[in-house]
């Protein structure tokens, strides 16, 4: 290896990454949509982004192409301490985007985690293990905020929460921001909103614009200004394992989760590096 490239591998290890989790307790709201498309969002700014598919659900896996042979080790393996990051990080399609897919004992993992040292903080522990050399981490949390969320809160510098731009979309969100609140109290003084995202905006439909005006009523410029159109093609790339980039670049999804990554970086003066080395 020459003096630069070992210069750089210590550079990228020495990097802190941002992490982010995508929670909102609802399901169907577009958590799992926005954590694969604004992870190839960010990807494709040149930031060299982990996604971990923390439902046992395994959607995310799913939606990046990983197969069910290629989840023996993912996050529950992860949560237990249980393999080594060469074992559990896997690359996908996408340069600059790797993902730990959700194992089948993830499922388990909620009522096992009960009975464990340092409960809430086993994902925070683990990412300090297999974390570094990433500039964001994005976790894509389950439709609860028991245990499995509890761990990415802990876990996280910021929360992205997704909202449906639909009937009922502000219903329980106090109840997260509540979560929110308790373990900034009790576990993490940093954690933040780092941003709300209007999802499945439909332009045609009034209704649409009302959750937006009230969203925005109540959380001021914590919503984001990009707004994610309910667009077909976001949800057939996920049904042929792709981000709706990779699945149609032109697309009006594709254009707004572009958008969403680069408000982002904006909004946590993230840096674009310069020229960094393509991680698998
Ligand atoms: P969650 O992870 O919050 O349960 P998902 O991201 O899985 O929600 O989204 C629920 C469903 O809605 C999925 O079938 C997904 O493909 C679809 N979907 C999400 N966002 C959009 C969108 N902007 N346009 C069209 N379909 C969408
Ligand atoms: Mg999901």
């Amino acid at each position: 290896m020459s003096d630069t490239q070992n210069a750089r591998r210590v550079a990228d290890a020495a990097r802190v990454p941002r992490i982010l989790a995508l929670a909102n307790q609802k399901g169907g709201v577009g958590k799992t949509t926005t954590a694969i498309n604004l992870a190839a969002g960010l990807a494709a700014q040149g930031l060299s982004v982990l996604l971990i598919d923390l439902d046992p659900q395994g959607n995310a896996s799913t939606g990046l192409g990983v197969g069910y042979d290629a989840r023996r080790l993912g996050t529950y393996a992860l949560l237990m301490d249980d393999a080594a990051a060469a074992d559990l990080v896997q690359a996908t399609e996408i340069p600059n985007l790797a993902i730990i897919a959700a194992d089948t004992e993830l499922a388990g993992a909620e009522l096992e985690l009960v009975m464990q040292d340092r409960r809430e903080f086993r994902l925070r522990d683990a990412i300090a293990r297999v974390g570094s050399g990433y500039d964001v981490i994005l976790i894509d949390c389950p439709p609860s905020l028991g245990l499995l969320t509890l761990n990415a809160l802990v876990a996280s510098d910021g929360v992205v929460v997704p909202l449906q731009c639909e009937f009922f979309a502000l219903e329980g969100i106090s109840q997260l921001v509540r979560t929110i609140d308790r373990v900034r109290r009790a576990f993490n003084s940093d954690l933040h909103v780092a941003g709300i995202v209007l999802t499945m905006y439909d332009r045609r439909n009034n209704l649409s614009e009302l959750v937006a005006a009230d969203a925005r009523g109540f959380f001021g410029d914590q919503v984001m200004d990009t707004l994610i159109p309910r667009n077909i093609r976001i949800s057939e790339a996920q049904s042929h394992g792709r981000s709706v980039m990779a699945y149609d670049a032109k697309s009006s999804g594709a254009m707004a989760y572009q958008a969403m990554a680069k408000e982002l970086i904006a909004r946590m003066k993230l840096a674009k590096p310069k020229g960094k080395a393509v991680r698998a």
